[in-house]
């Protein structure tokens, strides 16, 4: 059942407490606290099983707000604030001193956003403060995009599971690190770099190491249980043989150039069109093969423009060397 008013104001009354509060956003199922309450904020940290030196995103209600939270608000923070949100684009800015250093891993910065769903809005208004919260999933695995996954992973864990549906965009919001001295994209994500450099009117930096901005970070992150490998789309029908002469149960993330093609995989999910389809499904389709079974994934990388820039970046996490 999606949240109405009563579950709002219940959550709104568990954040006040120090308690964990699932809540929906346009990209995925965040685990939310009292971004202002350094306790409740390590009790993020203790369920996830997530080293304490990596930041969280501070979620707000308006653009408005954004000063109560960040310093330094430059013309361009302002100029992205007003264009994107509220919607998936999280800036790091200098950190306002309502920020305890728990939500920012130790960092004097602090990444903000807009989440862009109804019920979110309604929570951080009835809330009346602003909530840090990362992907309410367990450190490394696949990020939630429905209340049930949130259910099942997190389980007794997390106090109150606000149901917002299905997540619109599926892929984590673009961060956007607006301390240096040119805007750089830290991960790409729900806005793409196309639409960012338009309303910029000049082109961005994407550090082939983006979003490790803290160390000790494993490589592999948005991962299954299952190992992804990541082959070209017609090394997908020899590598499924290869895979299952040496015993292994394969799923394929099946791409669209290969639609019609007899693969002998235990289990296909046939990779949408569209990439606006693809970024919504694909924590889910990796999540289902995990529950059929699969013990590896073989999947091929989307061209990386527009959101193909974001799904190609978590597959590759999720193909990445285990921690
Ligand atoms: P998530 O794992 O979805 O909660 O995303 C949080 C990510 O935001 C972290 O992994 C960091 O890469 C990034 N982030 C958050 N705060 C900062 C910050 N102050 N400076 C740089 N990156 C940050
Ligand atoms: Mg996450």
């Amino acid at each position: 059942m999606l949240a109405g008013t009563s579950e709002i104001e219940k959550a709104a009354e568990v954040l006040r407490a120090g308690g964990l509060v699932a809540i929906p956003t346009e990209t995925v199922y965040g685990l939310a606290a009292n971004a202002e309450d350094p306790q409740a904020v390590g009790r993020i940290f203790e369920t996830k099983g997530r080293p304490p030196s990596h930041p969280l995103i501070v979620h707000i209600g308006s653009a408005a707000q954004l000063g109560d939270w960040a310093e330094d608000v430059s013309a361009t923070a302002q100029l992205l604030a007003d264009r994107f949100w509220p919607g998936p684009l999280t800036l790091v800015l200098r950190r306002g001193r309502r920020v305890p250093l728990e939500a920012t891993g130790g960092l004097e910065t602090v990444a903000v956003r807009v989440p862009d769903h109804p019920v979110a809005l309604e929570l951080l208004k009835t809330f009346g403060g602003a909530v840090a919260a990362p992907s309410a999933n367990r450190f490394g695995s696949v990020s939630p995009t429905t209340a049930e996954h949130v259910r099942t992973e997190l389980g007794d864990d997390v106090d109150f599971v606000l149901d917002g549906g299905p997540c619109g965009v599926g892929v984590e919001s673009t961060i956007v690190d607006l301390t240096g001295e040119h805007p750089t994209i830290l991960r790409p994500g729900g806005v793409t770099r196309e639409d960012l450099e338009a309303a910029l009117g000049y082109p961005l930096a994407v550090p082939a190491t983006s979003e490790v901005r803290v160390p000790g970070q494993h490589p592999s992150h948005y991962a299954p249980r299952a190992r992804v490998v990541l082959v070209e789309p017609e090394k997908i029908p020899t590598e499924v043989e290869l895979a299952r002469d040496a015993g292994h149960r394969v799923g394929v993330l099946l791409p669209p150039v290969l639609s019609g093609t007899a693969i002998d995989a235990q289990a296909i999910v046939p990779v949408p069109d569209s990439l606006d389809a693809y970024a919504r499904g694909l924590f889910r389709y990796l999540r289902e093969l995990d529950e059929q079974g699969c013990d590896l994934i073989i999947a091929s990388l989307p061209a990386e423009q527009g959101l193909g820039l974001a799904i190609a970046n978590r597959l590759r996490r999720a193909a990445g060397p285990r921690g």
